[in-house]
């Protein structure tokens, strides 16, 4: 489906958005990718949305990317002896242990051995979202005794976060090893990956999906963030997930980073989404604040491949007028010069490969002289994410026959993704693919002229060594038999 932006959309979906007619709307609407949440929602609900998601792509001959996002290792208390636990006030003790009776005022279960294991006296947890603080003044094996340093009502199951230590936790929990097998035999084509916390936690999660998916990286621990270049050089893209990053550090820290792991992704030419609270008060409001407004055009402006809605899509009463805004909003700020200034003030200079010369080229070419499209044919889809790295001022045509391809880079900025009917061998089958694309996606007309790149040998990744102008006509492109 064809955009007046380059900023892709994630939509959340869950119960406010689970029929067929709702996730056509929200598509329409603009959301580019739909994301399939694993914290909610069995395999047969979820199974049930990703066929209408395929069957929406179907019916309206467009292209959606699904990212399955698993939950990872949520770590959480056991129960109270009172339905609504225990007030927890500020300098009082309060002793986490292994033991399964019900909780009190004086202590309570936390059934994660490994936690003991790395804690360690000045240690801090977080409990129910951050908003209970304990610091560790004693432990062992199978307890903690700790002081609370911010008071609240700490009730059963609530989630524990422990911001301070690497946890020798697997990334990926019994439930997300099940979970992931279940989505990649489904087919998508994102795979999310909560708590990551080293190069590692990424490395095996790729191993088990074997191709079947691409794997995101969520940031939303203090440690991903020091791990940040190791983990971002294994992933294939990078999601910054303020929910969790502002609860395990101080909420002020999350600008910086956002700001931060933005820059490093667009240079490493690999999608980061910007996510969570983005337009939070449209849960409940058809109307966002102007402070959700400026923290969406914020990271437009800072040149995220995406942005994201959770709950205000998925469970939210307006989910198809939190996308209408998010796109509004794209539209004005990418139309804004200062927008144009700012993306190319941050380009990365290019690598040293024949790729990186040749995508280079192609966007100097398309913004020197009046050519309409960068028409990219990337069978792997590596020169496509180059091609999205320099940012050009034209659209980019990203052509693939492998759905795959296809369907992974509809999260990145900029693209527009055409499935080709047959495995291109020949140069020119590749331009007459590509005018074919033009045309058909709408962004160039039979007198207009556009940039083809390609490699040869084909279907070689990273082989990419021609570039061509050419006419959106194709009997002219027939009638040169120069190829
Ligand atoms: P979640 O991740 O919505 O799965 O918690 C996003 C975040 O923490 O921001
Ligand atoms: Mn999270």
């Amino acid at each position: 489906m064809k955009r007046d932006r380059n900023v892709k959309i994630v939509a959340t979906l869950g119960p406010a958005s689970d029929d067929y007619k709702m996730i056509r709307a929200l598509h329409e609407a603009g959301a580019d990718v739909f994301r399939l949440n694993m914290s909610h929602g069995d395999h047969a609900e979820i199974k049930v949305r990703h066929e209408i998601i395929r069957k929406v792509e179907k019916d309206l001959n467009s292209t959606i990317s699904i990212l399955a996002d698993l939950q990872g290792p949520k770590l959480r208390v056991g129960v109270f002896a009172k339905d609504d636990g225990e007030n927890l006030e500020v300098g009082q003790s309060f002793r986490l242990d292994l033991d399964d009776t019900p909780g009190t005022s004086e202590r309570v279960q936390l059934p994660h051995k490994e936690i003991f294991d790395a804690l360690e006296p000045g240690a801090h947890l977080l409990v129910n979202d951050g908003k209970i603080k304990l610091r560790v003044k004693e432990c062992g094996r199978d307890f903690a005794d700790c002081e609370v340093t911010v008071a609240g009502q700490i009730s059963n199951r609530k989630g524990v976060n422990v911001p301070d230590v690497v946890l020798p936790l697997a990334a990926l929990s019994e439930k997300d090893l099940k979970d992931l097998e279940f989505v990649c035999e489904l087919g998508v084509d994102w795979l999310a990956l909560s708590f990551v916390q080293r190069a590692a936690d990424v490395e095996q999660a790729r191993k088990l999906a074997n191709g079947r998916a691409a794997i995101l990286s969520k940031i939303e621990k203090p440690s991903a963030v020091t791990a940040f270049d190791e983990i971002l050089a294994v992933s294939d893209g990078i999601m910054v997930a303020r929910g969790d990053l502002g609860v395990e550090l101080p909420v002020q820290n999350v600008p910086p980073i956002q700001k931060q792991l933005i820059r490093k992704s667009r240079a490493a030419a690999k999608p980061v989404i910007v996510a969570t609270q983005m337009l939070e008060s449209m849960i409940e409001s058809p109307m966002p604040t102007r402070a959700e407004v400026s923290d969406v055009a914020t990271a437009i402006y800072e040149g995220a491949d995406a942005i994201m809605l959770s709950a205000e899509s998925a469970a939210g009463d307006f989910p198809i007028e939190a996308v209408t805004t998010m796109n509004n909003v794209a539209v004005e700020v990418e139309a804004d010069p200062t927008y144009t200034q700012i993306i190319e003030a941050s380009r990365k200079t290019s690598g040293r490969s024949v790729a990186d010369g040749i995508v280079a080229a192609a966007r100097e070419i398309a913004e020197t002289a009046d050519i309409k499209a960068i028409c990219c044919y990337s069978q792997s889809g590596t020169t496509a994410l180059l091609t999205v790295r320099e940012r050009p001022r034209v659209p980019i045509i990203v052509m693939s026959s492998d759905i795959k391809t296809v369907r992974r880079l509809a999260l990145s900025w900029g693209t527009n993704c055409v499935m080709t009917d047959k495995v291109v061998n020949r140069f020119k089958t590749a331009v007459l693919e590509a005018v074919r694309s033009a045309l058909s996606t709408g962004v160039a007309e039979k007198s207009d002229l556009v940039v083809v790149t390609a490699g040869v040998p084909f279907n070689t990744p990273g082989s990419t060594n021609i570039l061509r102008v050419a006419p959106c006509d194709e009997n002219l492109i027939l009638a040169a038999t120069s190829e």
